[in-house]
């Protein structure tokens, strides 16, 4: 059978991309990785995937493992600053059986689901990953796109039918595109993410909990079966980074139950984030499509960041698989743009962006009175069903592109 093209580059070897790779090449579309790094990125980022993005991890075959290896996060909840006392939350094993199918958000960290996508890809579908491979530039005519790289070896071209950037927040395939400017804005705090050992059960901390402050918010989430938590909270504007390591252990003591001493925890890593929320113009220009965050960005609270990426890249997929099978033409990927847009507009953004005001609230203790989010999980907490209708309403940000398939 003639196929409609013969090639996919990808650049960036993220989650993004690794999963993109993995749903493509088992489809048997070959596919090539292009990564500016020797390595996968180590930094204390993603660590829990929404329930939105369970079914593109389950179809790139690597959901069990996911659990194996990590975690299916059960509670979520919000906690009062001063007593750290629960003000409500929610149960995520009401969708451990949705019409057969365990839908439960999904936990291992980063690195080690990168590093799981890379074994898959590369021993199942004897994947092509090229690193130490800087895109540098872009190019297309009628018949083919192609990247400027730069390598150990010096430069070269690498050409495909379709390319797509899933180069992160300050993708260079954007910028070819796009231009440099980014619309949305960034966030004046910055944050603080810390991978820690510290026995939160001891005080009654479940797996996540969003602790209410206007100045010492933070999240507390256990993201390893052994115990070790991420914990993630704002700092002042205007610190330097050598600043917040100093403040880092008065912080702990501040915000912590049991106000801990440094000798009392052990953490891992440690790295400071801006936060922002910015959105491409067009997730494609010709033979070119971004994808997660190189096309979008949000803050991290809620974890809505590449359970969003994964959603675009579950939705890419079907694009691109339907041009290779034939059932869809290329405009199909104007539609990835567009619906893809519209899910961050409509959804991603508004909500993340309530998700850190409503951590970092001026007055806490009237939260409850004043959020409808959380006047919803209060009502729900002794009614499973609520609570599954209110869990599924997240899938709103999935769209099937398949509905536009031929029908013949
Ligand atoms: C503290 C923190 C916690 C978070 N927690 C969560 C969470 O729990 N759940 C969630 O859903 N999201 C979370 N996020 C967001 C999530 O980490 C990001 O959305 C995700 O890492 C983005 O993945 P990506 O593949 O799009 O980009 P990246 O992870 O940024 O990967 C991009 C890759 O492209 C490569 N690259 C860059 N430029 C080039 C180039 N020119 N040529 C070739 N390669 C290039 C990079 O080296 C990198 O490997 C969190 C973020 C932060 C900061």
């Amino acid at each position: 059978m003639t196929r409609p093209f013969q090639k996919v580059v990808i650049v960036g070897a993220g989650p993004s991309g690794l999963l993109l790779a993995l749903l493509l090449s088992k489809h048997g579309i070959p596919v090539e990785i292009l990564e500016a790094s020797h390595q996968l990125d180590q930094q204390p980022r993603a660590a829990i995937y929404g329930s939105p993005a369970i079914p593109d991890l389950k179809r790139a075959g690597i959901i069990d493992e996911i659990r194996r290896r990590g975690m299916s996060p059960r509670s979520v909840c919000w906690r009062r600053f001063e007593d750290h006392s629960r003000i409500t939350g929610m149960d995520g094993d009401v969708l451990a059986d949705v019409d057969g199918e365990d839908l439960r958000m999904a936990c291992l960290v980063l690195d080690q689901l990168d590093q799981l996508m890379l074994d898959e890809y590369l021993s199942k579908y004897n994947g092509k990953i090229s690193w130490r491979h800087r895109v540098v530039g872009v190019g297309q005519d009628q018949d083919q796109a192609w990247v400027d790289v730069e390598t150990p070896e010096g430069k070269k071209k690498v050409h495909a039918d379709y390319i797509v950037g899933c180069d992160g927040g300050t993708s260079t395939v954007r910028k070819c595109l796009f231009g440099p400017e980014f619309p949305g804005f960034t966030w004046d705090r910055p944050i603080v993410a810390t991978n820690v050992y510290y026995d939160f059960t001891k005080f009654g901390f479940n797996d996540s909990s969003f602790i209410l402050h206007p100045e010492h918010f933070f999240m507390a989430a256990r993201i390893t079966p052994d115990g070790l938590y991420r914990v993630t909270y704002g700092e002042s504007s205007g610190l330097t980074w050598e600043e917040m390591k100093e403040r880092q252990p008065w912080k702990f003591e501040l915000m912590l139950p049991g106000h801990p001493k440094p000798h009392e925890y052990k953490i891992i890593n440690m790295s400071p984030y801006r936060m922002h929320q910015r959105c491409s113009p067009s997730f494609r220009k010709g033979r070119f499509l971004l994808a997660a965050d190189a096309a979008h960005l949000c803050n991290p609270w809620g974890g809505l960041g590449i359970t969003g990426g994964f959603v675009d890249i579950g939705g890419l997929y079907d694009c691109l698989a339907g041009i290779w099978d034939g059932k869809a033409d290329d405009s199909i990927l104007d539609l990835y743009s567009e619906k893809r847009i519209e899910k961050y507009e409509t959804i991603i953004n508004p909500v993340s962006q309530s998700n850190f005001r409503r951590v970092s609230d001026s007055d806490p203790d009237t939260l409850l009175e004043r959020d409808p989010v959380m006047q919803a999980c209060k009502k729900a907490e002794n009614d499973k069903a609520l609570q599954k209708e209110l869990f599924m309403s997240a899938f709103d940000v999935r769209y099937d592109f398949t509905q536009h398939y031929r029908k013949d």
